[in-house]
């Protein structure tokens, strides 16, 4: 059955915080109010959590949290000791909530990922999927940028072949297995909407409306989505340095075809001194020296995936293994062992 919580899973739930002062109160009364139903009807264990990280705020926000965790059974807090962003934070608190849980969901302070889809998240990993992606149904509660930018994204990873879930965040619920595995990959730029997908297991997705921030202020500025969009691209995709190198045998060949025009324009005396032998090098050298440039990307992205050290294979079942555990097993105790997720 399940590793932590015997019959029924232990349920945490991880939320990143950042200058959230405004919001906590009640998103601890709602979250509370999920868990509540969620224990009654037996679907997750009285021992599940809300993990709230304080991600380095200067405001009231780890104050709060400690509040909360003395009044309510619920709650735990983690505090970093600085801001280190928010995918950063979620993965503290991916860790230490693993330690404690069989599954994890993550979700935002502001409650704008709708919470009441929490219990078709649970019933799906009763189902046995380990992974349940919580997914936009649209984007109407978008600024009109942020929905085109949003679309260009996924267009653009998708077209430099990284596995994106189209519209979902961090919304989504991971097993305690899979965050076994999310913690061999090693790469300190973990861009976890491209690494859950790229991990494998049984998966699903659970569609919801995305409601506005109830207070507060977004702790996203364009800044900060600009460079977490270039981290997604740069921490997955060698197909911009791939991009150079065809440029460069593109420029390259026709560089054969102004070398040929520039000769014809010289025998039929058409140019001023000089400008034959200039046109040949430009092009010719800037040919070669895009494609050098390219080639040189090529060895440094091959380091670059190698430095990765990125698990190859994630094990779903292993017959032999478990076969011989539990002969073991079997061998030295006379009950036998119980099966474990
Ligand atoms: N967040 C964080 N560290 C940061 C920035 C944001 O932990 O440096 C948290 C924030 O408190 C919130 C979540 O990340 O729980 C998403 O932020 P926000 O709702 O402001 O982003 P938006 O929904 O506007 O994209
Ligand atoms: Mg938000």
């Amino acid at each position: 059955m399940f590793k932590f919580g015997g019959a029924v899973p232990i349920l945490a739930i991880v939320i990143p915080c950042y200058n959230e002062e405004e919001v906590l109160q009640e998103t601890t009364a709602r979250i509370s109010l999920v868990m509540e139903n969620l224990i009654t009807d037996q679907l997750v264990s009285p021992e599940s959590k809300i993990l709230y990280v304080d991600d380095g705020s200067a405001d009231r926000t780890w104050k709060i949290i400690e509040e909360q965790s003395q009044e309510n059974w619920y709650v735990k807090g983690l505090k970093l000791a600085g801001n280190v962003g928010h995918q950063n934070a979620l993965l503290a608190g991916l860790k230490v909530a693993s330690e404690h849980s069989d599954c994890v969901i993550s979700i935002d302070a502001d409650l704008q990922d709708d919470i009441t889809v929490i219990k078709e998240f649970i019933l799906k990993f009763h189902e046995g999927n380990d992974i349940v992606y919580g997914v936009r149904e649209d984007r109407t509660t978008d600024s009109f940028f942020k929905k085109n930018t949003a679309q260009l994204y996924y267009r653009l990873m998708a077209a430099m072949g990284v596995n994106l879930v189209y519209n979902h965040a961090d919304y989504r619920l991971l097993s305690h297995r899979v965050l076994t595995q999310l913690s061999q990959f090693q790469e300190s730029n973990l861009f976890l909407r491209g690494i859950i997908p790229l991990i494998g297991f049984k998966s699903t997705k659970v569609y919801y409306k995305r409601h506005e921030r109830f207070a507060g202020e977004s702790k996203y500025p364009l800044k900060k989505m600009l460079s977490f969009a270039m981290e997604g691209i740069t921490s997955f995709s060698v197909t911009p340095i791939r991009i150079l190198t065809v440029i460069g045998i593109f420029f390259l060949l026709l560089s054969m075809g102004t070398s040929v025009y520039s000769l014809v324009q010289k025998i039929q005396g058409q140019t001023v001194s000089g400008w034959t032998s200039l046109m040949l090098s430009i092009w010719f050298i800037g040919g070669i020296q895009l494609m050098g440039l390219g080639l040189i990307g090529e060895y440094i992205s091959k380091i670059y995936m190698e430095v990765k050290k990125r698990p190859k294979y994630h094990i779903d079942i292993d017959q032999y293994s478990f076969a011989k555990e539990n002969a073991d097993k079997s061998n030295h105790s006379p009950i036998g062992s119980q099966s474990e997720r």
